[in-house]
């Protein structure tokens, strides 16, 4: 299997920290100094592929390095997982499962190259669609 997470180039990717069952990576390429991706060792594609062991220390490695980069790099934080199956495998996607950690601040080149964008596609929730999704998501 042709997966980078499985198969660790380590002239490419940078291991930070390495965990029982986690392990934290530099993103490379990255979209801003500091962007770290929190990987499981076991190569799964969703995360409720996830054993609970794996979940655990996989939300603990978040939390630890969320931390550290509010200490030490920026004043804000994004986490992200992204989950589409939809998209082929290349350079900048991955299927393995991981976590983005993207230190953030106020007008930073990722609001303003993108972000900035996504003003126009908030819309307040409208009734009918409100009804249908609580009729799709509830739980009886
Ligand atoms: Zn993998």
């Amino acid at each position: 299997m042709d997966c980078p997470f499985c198969n660790i180039n380590s002239e490419k990717t940078h291991i930070l920290k390495n965990g029982n069952y986690v392990r934290v990576i530099f993103s490379n390429p990255r979209l801003m100094p500091g962007h770290f991706l929190v990987v499981p060792k076991r190569h799964v594609e969703k995360i409720s592929d996830l054993n609970e062991k794996e979940q655990q220390e996989l939300f603990k490695m978040v939390i630890e390095f969320q931390e550290k980069i509010l200490s030490k790099i920026s004043s804000g934080c994004d986490i992200r997982i992204n989950y589409r199956p939809f998209q082929k495998q290349d350079g900048l996607k991955v299927n393995h499962l991981h976590i983005h950690l993207h230190p953030r601040e106020l007008f930073d080149e990722l609001y303003e190259k993108c972000q900035i964008f996504e003003k126009d596609v908030f819309n307040d929730l409208p009734p009918e669609e409100l009804d249908k999704m609580l009729k799709i998501f509830s739980d009886d």
